[in-house]
């Protein structure tokens, strides 16, 4: 193994294990993708179809369980996290902040949230002296991530941001310098380091179960409703969404490159594509490939779309076998099949203890001082390589990358 390789095998250790990467001085590159000229503000929207709100608030947890204000009352929040709290050992819901005052009344309502702890974005910086508030969960659209994620720092509270971290590693960078001189910690909410098969995935892959990997394939793909508009849809939108499909799903099958070969990609080329006349793709990408080469031969081959029949899958060639993952990091019914020499069809409990883990980690965090395995470093990176990705396929020619995921000019 070269001594490029091994840094970039550390740097992945890195960007799992600890916050301690030592961020570069230099300026980091304009972000193709947010290049949008308008700032976008946050605004409330209406309640998401079939929300299924608590009958009974939760119960009340143990003395040092961490107190999240909950920013953002959309789909992911309401349907999959906000439950999920419950089962979460030091973790609660202390505040809501919400544009639609009858959906957070609704809400805090039924969660139990008092009625002095639910916020309008324009009451959001108040939060600096509300003491049942140790941690906010940004929930927010991407384009609203780094400005929401640097303000809580500055109320002095820890932040949980939802992935992807930003629209530019510029943002992330700044993020991550609030967070330390405000001396709060940053998590980015890549759920699936928390799920069972993704775990597991991972120490196959490590003890070469499959031999030496040769392909890691990956297919995050979806079709948006055709009827669906920029002015509707934030995901459509530039100013909150970036590029598109990349940062919203494909950023799964990018993220199961790096973690399953372990290593970071030397160089990545790519090729987006964007169909003339549809009203969904004026702003973003309707299709984003791209190709990473990994400093020991292994080859990442991604794909993720906005306007293909659905897919989420990931799939590992080795020398002497294969992994095959599809559904590979939905919210639950995973499956997970090893060939070659080992034979195996994985079937490792509930997934859906990813989103507590989740939390379980970050509030361990707070409280006790311990790693964060997903923290802001790793958004940071993941960002860094969607912007190579991006240049790629703007010059067409391969782009190279440093260690830590910075384009080598
Ligand atoms: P939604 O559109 O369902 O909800 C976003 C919420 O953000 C809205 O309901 C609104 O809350 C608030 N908001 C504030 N300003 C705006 C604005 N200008 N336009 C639209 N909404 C605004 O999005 P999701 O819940 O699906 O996604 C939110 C975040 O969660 C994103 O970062 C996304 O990437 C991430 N996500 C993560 C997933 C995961 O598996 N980890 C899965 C899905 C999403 P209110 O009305 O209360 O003000």
């Amino acid at each position: 193994m070269s001594g490029t390789s091994l840094t970039r095998r550390r740097f992945i250790e890195l960007g799992r294990h600890t916050a301690a990467v030592t961020l570069a001085a230099a300026a980091a590159p304009a972000s193709v993708f947010a290049q949008v000229g308008r700032q976008e503000t946050a605004r409330g929207r209406p309640m998401p179809d079939d929300v299924s709100l608590p009958s009974t608030p939760p119960r009340s947890k143990r003395p040092d369980s961490v107190g999240y204000a909950i920013v953002g009352l959309g789909n992911y929040a309401l349907n999959q996290m906000m439950p999920r709290f419950s089962q979460s050992a030091r973790s609660h819901m202390a505040a809501l902040v919400s544009g639609n005052p009858e959906k957070l009344r609704r809400v805090g309502d039924a969660y139990g949230v008092p009625a002095d702890a639910r916020y309008s974005y324009e009451q959001y910086d108040r939060i600096g002296t509300d003491r049942r508030i140790d941690a906010v969960y940004i929930v927010l659209p991407t384009g609203l991530h780094a400005d929401y994620t640097v303000r809580a720092f500055a109320a002095g509270k820890h932040v949980l941001c939802e992935k992807p971290m930003a629209l530019s590693s510029a943002d992330c960078e700044r993020m991550i310098a609030a967070g330390r001189r405000a001396n709060r910690r940053l998590m980015i909410a890549y759920r699936v380091h928390f799920e069972p098969h993704n775990i597991e995935a991972m120490a196959l892959m490590r003890r070469r179960a499959a031999g030496n990997i040769r392909f890691v394939r990956t297919e995050q793909l979806s079709r948006t409703d055709p009827s669906s508009t920029p002015a509707e849809n934030w995901r459509l939108d530039k100013a909150l969404a970036g590029g598109g499909p990349l940062e919203d799903y494909g950023i799964y099958g990018l993220q199961a490159a790096l973690y399953l070969t372990n290593e970071m990609p030397e160089s990545i080329t790519a090729v987006t594509f964007r169909p003339a006349n549809d009203p969904r793709f004026a702003q973003v990408f309707a299709s984003v490939a791209s190709q990473l080469r990994f400093p020991s031969g292994a080859i990442g081959q991604l794909m993720t779309s906005y306007d293909s029949s659905g897919a989420n899958l990931v799939h590992v060639r080795g020398d002497t076998g294969a992994l095959i993952m599809d559904p590979a990091t939905g919210y639950k019914g995973h499956n997970m099949r090893l060939e070659g020499r080992e034979r195996r069809d994985f079937s490792l409990g509930d997934p859906t203890v990813q989103f507590a883990g989740q939390l379980d980690n970050f509030s361990d965090a707070i409280r006790d001082g311990s790693t964060i395995r997903t923290p802001g470093e790793m958004g940071l990176r993941d960002i860094r390589l969607m912007e190579a990705i991006y240049a790629a396929a703007e010059t067409g020619r391969a782009v190279r990358l440093s260690p830590d995921g910075r384009m080598l000019r």
